[in-house]
């Protein structure tokens, strides 16, 4: 996936081009594999190969033009910096991946070793300097989620711009205040790095493009929830990691595009796999492009992803903004009510989760959650545990996989699928 028409660009951004090509050619490798041999894929996917074989190219070029007409570009780690701010500031706002082990020894020198390999990754790829969103951010949102991710901060903080916003562990009225000043705050601190003013018209603006993409990724969850379903969760998944990076309005009509495909394949009972096919939900941590690995190990062994409870999945766009509001306290208030509705297991107590899996298992008919962890992330891997619980009473099979970005572990896993899939069958 080198390129030399990008190589002048990669080189002005500061890259390790000899490294950066590595990842490239991994990241065009793993893609070919998982992705462009699959059978009966819908005709609209093309776009989605088409922005993912340009992630490191021509959207970063488009990026590189906005800065030059001075758009400022935020990159984020978690689906609670409200991209409605950002884009109401005439800034652009990227979710930052993080999702390869490249740059891991590079982050180890920073890091205790037992940190999850999302932290590790956004601090390797900082460090090993191959990646050209991080390297084209003007600010990086980081977030008190997880301990992991505080601490992090601290380090990721000495080498790029950082605005942290404290996020509450709870949703008492206390936590809402705390997160309602933080909006505020990360709306000033745009106004001050962007030199524009969020109007009320711009916000509203911004409401609505980012509840329209979050409505046509609703619409795409909700097509492929149908028996046989008319597209893999693999390119479910695809779908949902792009929309944290691409131009939002674009994003939205091609997949709007690729939804009304999707309604002629429903009508017609047509699948990417036989009807009856095993049905599995996913839930648990995010899953940053370019990780794809449970999802096509658990797809190669005869089932199909209907869901995904993640933040790159239903997590992000299960709720809207209410967009009726005419004055900017009540903005913020709705914006304020919308994120505070996010179920992350960064929250005590987190009942809310546990109800969502069990009614999207329900509605999706699933017949099995594959509760995805990464080692040692401390949060999803103690609710796992209860979630398994709360499953089993509804008689609903779960599985619980712990892993992380390696390979190594590829083969275990299939067997531990395989036989998950063949019980549920
Ligand atoms: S799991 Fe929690 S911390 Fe991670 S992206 Fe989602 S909301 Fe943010
Ligand atoms: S996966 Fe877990 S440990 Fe890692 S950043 Fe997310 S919440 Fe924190």
């Amino acid at each position: 996936m080198s390129d030399p028409r990008y190589e002048a660009m990669w080189e002005k951004l500061n890259l390790d081009i000899p490294a950066h090509d590595a990842l490239l050619g991994v990241l065009g490798q793993f893609y070919g594999d998982i992705y462009m041999s699959q059978k009966g894929r819908l005709q609209g996917m093309e776009y989605l190969d088409f922005v993912l074989s340009e992630v490191h190219g021509l959207r970063i070029q488009e990026l590189q033009e906005a800065k030059s007409k001075g758009h400022k570009i935020i990159g984020t780690f978690c689906v609670f910096v409200p991209e409605e701010l950002t884009l109401a500031a005439n800034a652009v706002h990227i979710g930052l991946c993080s999702g390869a082990d490249a740059g891991t020894e590079q982050a180890e020198t920073l890091l205790p070793r037992n940190t999850c390999a999302l932290i590790k990754s956004f601090v390797g790829f900082k460090m090993a300097r191959i990646c050209p969103f991080t390297e084209s951010c003007d600010m990086v949102v980081g977030e008190t989620t997880c301990d992991g991710k505080k601490k992090a901060y601290e380090t990721f903080g000495e080498m790029v711009n950082m605005h942290v916003m404290e996020l509450p562990q709870t949703k008492s009225d206390a936590a809402r205040a705390l997160f309602r000043s933080e909006v505020l705050r990360y709306k000033e601190k745009l106004e001050a790095l962007t030199g524009n003013t969020i109007t009320v018209e711009k916000l509203r603006a911004a409401i609505s493009t980012v509840n329209n993409k979050r409505k046509a990724l609703q619409r795409l969850d909700a097509l492929r929830s149908a028996d046989p379903s008319p597209i893999s969760g693999r390119d479910a998944l695809l779908i949902h990691q792009v929309a944290f990076y691409d131009d939002p309005v674009r994003f939205t009509a091609s997949i709007n595009a690729l939804c009304d495909q999707m309604e002629t394949r429903v009508k017609k009972q047509e699948g990417v796999t036989a009807k009856g096919t095993p049905r599995i939900l996913l839930s648990g941590c995010p899953m940053a492009v370019p990780n794809w690995k449970l999802p096509y190990i658990t797809e190669s062994s005869g089932a199909v992803i209907v869901g995904e409870e993640s933040c790159i999945g239903t997590r992000n766009i299960r709720n809207l903004t209410d967009e009726k509001t005419e004055d900017m306290d009540g903005l913020i208030d709705a914006l304020v009510d919308r994120y505070m509705e996010i179920d992350c297991a960064c929250f005590t107590p987190n009942t809310e989760r546990m109800g969502h899996v069990v009614s999207m298992a329900k509605e999706l008919k699933a017949d099995g959650v594959l509760h995805y962890g990464l080692m040692f992330c401390q949060p999803y891997a103690s609710e796992a545990i209860r979630l398994e619980k709360v499953l089993r009473k509804e008689e609903i099979p779960m599985l619980a996989i712990e892993t992380d970005y390696s390979m190594e572990d590829m083969e275990q896993l299939k067997t531990r699928v395989e036989a998950f899939v063949e019980m549920i069958r």
